[in-house]
């Protein structure tokens, strides 16, 4: 069985991320059924690892290690998120420091018998090798918007899947904006009763003014997100909760419109884009209730960090406000637009006093900003950023150019999205460690359904899970591109739909035809369909960019 087999060897392993180094041996490990795993202290890990081989050869747990092949082994030399994976004729060895590395060893174990899976074979061949691997950065996210667009719990939880899958470890969960607001908030009933709930949706592009006639609406109960939290947890997955100030609020505003300038009445949006009324940082109430908000909020998600949005909040209620007036001017501040960064202040002070850290969208970027405040960086103010960046603020890079998964495949074709290289070429090399990381964000705008959600993330969403993972010397889009085909095939076994080959790096004509419509990109609106929160979404159909 140990016959070394050259010709394989020129082959990339089937990995997706690749590991940091691979270290080819001779003959094969022969996967069967009859296999014994001895899971120790590793059952969580060890069950999952098992349920996700969706072979028809499953190996089974034993509680005796005399009696496996499989061995898990404790090295606390190695670095928290690092795992060594030696695969020998005989004998596979998982070494970690704890449960985090175990179980990325295992996701590559799992996707090189995936990969090696025939239909109707009883036993798969994988190759000898030695592998030793740790990720470029600890912070490799995906966002999710589900106030544009309400997807549901299984959506979720499938999406949580193949980030553990592909060693993503954030997901940031986007959950209150104009158009809705989905997380139950006991103390303040009307976020539900009122806030996720719209009347219609704006189709025909941002640019567009039309509306249909479709309401839309859809929340979480706290039961639920505690469920998704720790599905999320068993998967070493973060999740971050977004929850938006003062701008993106028009869902609350409509719910409690005291907490707007003006005083409302507000409605729930049916539209996309910036609108004007935004919270109101100069009524006490305001800080009661986002502080009452994040109480509640804290206890649900138990990650360090918590993103408050904002981005996009124009100051115009602000202006001619008396209450903010007032603000303003006790406070000192030059312009009314510093009021922003009161507020975020505040509720920095207020998380970091919880033992939590903010989060915000880089337009919150300001003179006098809590140093400790985290930044998302997702468009413009580069040298602002940098400045903020080697002063030792964190960022977390998401550069909408690249990595905004909402943008159709001609404005952001797969390649594009392979070969962008997220870190600054400006900024040197002593302030790298302050880049936490990155992060893919999906906004749902145009993705009223799953279908359309699959297209927009698959497979990109696996070449910035390559990025946020492979030292980027070490990136190779040819080797990508002939390790691709083996997880398209796993993505058709689960009936997710994904952007084809052929149409994911358009040619260059419909690339520029594709930045200029950018705005107007929303065909996939017109299958919008009322969804209401506790529906099982029926059985995806592949959504086609042809389809309108
Ligand atoms: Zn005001």
């Amino acid at each position: 069985m140990c016959e070394v087999a050259l010709e394989k060897q020129l082959t990339p392993l089937s990995l997706i991320p690749y590991p940091q180094a691979v270290e080819r041996l001779s003959g094969f490990f022969i996967w069967k059924r009859s296999l014994k795993i001895f899971p120790g202290e590793f059952g969580n890990e060890v069950a999952l690892f098992l349920a996700g081989l969706t072979v028809e050869i499953r190996a089974s747990m034993v509680d005796s290690e005399a009696l496996t092949q499989i061995k898990i082994k404790i090295d606390r030399e190695l670095a928290q998120e690092a795992y060594q994976l030696r695969i020998l004729c005989e004998e596979i060895t998982i070494r970690a420091h704890n449960e985090t590395g175990v179980f990325y060893a295992l996701q590559t174990l799992r996707q090189l018998i995936m990969s090696g899976y025939q239909v109707g074979s009883t036993q798969i061949e994988i190759q000898a090798v030695n592998i030793m691997d740790a990720p470029r950065f600890a912070w490799r996210g995906f966002m999710l918007d589900e106030a544009r667009h309400f997807q549901g719990m299984q959506t979720v939880k499938d999406l949580l899947d193949w980030m553990a899958y592909f060693k993503m470890n954030v997901f940031h969960w986007h959950l209150t904006e104009d158009q809705g607001w989905r997380i139950e908030i006991k103390q303040y009933p009307r976020l539900i009763e009122v806030g996720s709930s719209r009347p219609a949706n704006q189709v025909s592009g941002f640019l567009g003014k039309q509306l249909n006639a479709n309401p839309h609406s859809g929340f979480y109960t706290q039961a639920e997100i505690k469920e998704i939290v720790s599905y999320a947890a068993a998967r070493q997955i973060q999740i971050v909760p977004e929850i938006e100030m003062p701008g993106h609020a028009q869902a609350a505003l409509a719910a409690y419109p005291e907490l707007g300038c003006t005083g409302g009445p507000y409605q729930v949006s049916p539209r996309w884009g910036i609108h004007s009324d935004i919270m109101c940082p100069g009524k006490a109430n305001t800080t009661t209730f986002l502080q009452n908000v994040l109480t509640e909020v804290l206890d649900l998600f138990p990650g360090k960090f918590i993103h408050t949005g904002g981005d996009e909040a124009p100051k115009t209620r602000w202006k001619t406000c008396p209450d903010c007036q007032k603000l303003a001017s006790e406070s000192g501040i030059a312009r009314i637009n510093d009021l922003q960064t009161i507020l975020t202040n505040h509720i920095s002070q207020f998380l970091q006093a919880n033992g939590r850290m903010l989060i915000g969208w880089n337009e919150m970027l300001a003179e006098g900003l809590d140093p400790k405040a985290v930044v998302q960086y997702w468009v413009g103010r580069k040298k602002k950023l940098l400045q903020h960046i080697r002063s030792g603020r964190k960022a977390i890079l998401s550069n909408f150019a690249a990595y905004y998964l909402d943008h159709g495949y001609a404005h952001s074709p797969l390649d594009k999205v392979y070969q962008y290289e997220p870190v600054f070429e400006k900024l040197e090399p002593e302030y790298h460690h302050n880049i936490l990381g990155i992060e893919t964000p999906l906004w749902t705008e145009f993705v009223p359904n799953r279908a359309r959600l699959d297209w927009q993330v698959f497979p990109r969403l696996l070449a910035v899970a390559e990025t946020a993972w492979l030292d980027p010397r070490k990136k190779d889009l040819a080797s990508f591109h002939q390790r691709l085909p083996a997880f398209l095939k796993q993505l058709d076994v689960k009936n997710v739909g994904y952007s084809k080959l052929m149409d994911s790096n358009p040619p260059f004509h419909k690339r520029i035809f594709g930045a200029l419509t950018l705005l107007q990109a929303g065909k996939g609106e017109r299958s919008a369909t009322l969804c209401d929160s506790h529906s099982t979404p029926s059985q995806p159909d592949r959504w086609q960019p042809d389809q309108q």
